[in-house]
């Protein structure tokens, strides 16, 4: 297998040729899908190969891995079965006992393992506003904060957080900085770049793009023991993404640059248009000058603020639900960063315990005409009237 393009080359025309890939053998210009589970061993009993069992690794990862490495610029990235199996890696990497730091408005089943599985298993977890730096360095503990984790922007309120800072301050305190960058995507934002350690991605989302693969990834900036760890959570626990999974997922970045510069374009118009509209109490989005945490939006991403926004309605919770039953073109449905646009009610599917206000419909902007997004919208608040 031979990839070639270096960082010489603009991330678009590294997504699109796959880092220039070509097989070997064949001359392909798509890698193959190794579905072989297992590895002959050499007649001296070794495993020269340097592979033995898939659950351990498969070479179907590696042109990915390497195009992932290549965008947040890390020394090494792995492939999960899901998101979720990537970010719960990063925390079974730590010792038990550690404290960690997370953002009190997050994605909301991670929110939900860290409260559960996390602390049962003896994480000692503190919720903070990462927004605000100085809640996050009054939450450190010196010489026992293991981990903050970041996302930004947040799911579902698009909070912001400066990587560049609070990697500066955790790294005083001998703590380390994952970061949840699935929104931001590696072409808006590189976090390793501005110090963070580890960069995590829902590669269900904008990687993949086309809601037909569960992955998830991670990239780290050096081989750390916490990294070595996490590497035998996914051999051990086994959360391994299927080779036709991988190979799929690749053929989804490949044009992740187009997708994503259209949707971010026209998020920042339907926000700029929604802010203008009557049944509209607040839009949120990182895009919006108004926006707390725009400065630094505008600082750590470059060439967009995202495809996610959320408006809050003036006719509150029952007109939120009654337009998201109204759309025709948004679909009603969890998840984001597709190629069809969706709209959701995220109150409901986060449950009681949520953090979001009941009028709040989070908008996940695919690649459809932006004006015929902006009017199914204006058409579903009239008629949920
Ligand atoms: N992080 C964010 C920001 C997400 O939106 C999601 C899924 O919605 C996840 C993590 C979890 O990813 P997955 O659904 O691939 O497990």
């Amino acid at each position: 297998m031979s990839q070639k393009l270096t960082t010489e080359y603009s991330p678009e025309t590294r997504l699109a040729q796959a880092l220039g890939y070509v097989d070997d053998s064949t001359q392909g210009l798509v890698p193959p899908i190794y579905t072989s589970t297992t590895y002959l061993r050499d007649e001296d009993n070794q495993y020269r190969s340097g592979r033995v069992y898939s659950r351990a690794d498969n070479p179907t990862y590696s042109p990915v891995e390497r195009v992932l490495m290549s965008l947040e610029q890390g020394t090494d990235a792995l492939l999960f079965s899901s998101g979720m199996a990537a970010a719960t890696a990063v925390f079974q990497g730590l010792p038990a006992g550690s404290h960690v730091i997370a953002p009190t408005v997050m994605y909301w089943a991670l929110r939900a393992w860290l409260l559960n599985w996390g602390r049962d298993w003896g994480l000692r977890v503190s919720f903070v506003d990462t927004s605000d730096i100085t809640a996050i360095e009054a939450a450190v503990i010196p010489g026992e904060t293991a981990l903050i984790w970041l996302e930004t922007p947040a799911n579902p309120l698009w909070g912001v957080s400066d990587i560049a800072a609070i990697s500066e301050l955790a790294h005083h305190h001998g703590a380390k900085v994952a970061v949840d960058s699935t929104v931001a995507t590696p072409l808006l934002t590189q976090p390793l770049s501005l110090g963070a350690d580890y960069v995590m991605h829902s590669a269900t989302k904008y990687l993949n793009g086309h809601s037909d693969v569960i992955a998830g990834a991670l990239i780290t900036r050096s081989v750390d023991p916490i990294w070595e760890k996490i590497r035998m959570v996914r051999k051990q626990g086994g959360a391994v993404l299927s080779p036709h999974d991988a190979n799929q997922l690749l053929r989804g970045m490949r044009t992740m640059h187009l997708r994503v510069r259209e949707s971010c374009q026209s998020a920042q118009w339907l926000a700029e248009q929604l802010q203008q509209c009557a049944d509209v109490a607040q839009v949120l989005y990182p895009g919006l000058p108004d926006f707390p945490g725009h400065a630094i939006a505008a600082k750590q991403m470059q060439g967009g603020f995202g495809g996610m926004l959320s408006i809050r309605l003036q006719g509150g919770e029952q007109s939120a639900i009654q337009t998201a039953a109204r759309t025709q073109l948004w679909k009603r449905a969890t998840s984001l960063g597709g190629v069809e646009s969706l709209i959701e009610h995220r109150a409901s599917i986060e449950g009681p315990d949520t953090p979001v206000p009941s009028d709040l419909l989070r908008l996940s902007v695919g690649i459809e005409r932006k004006e015929e997004l902006l009017a199914d919208l204006l058409q579903a608040f009239a008629a949920a009237q």
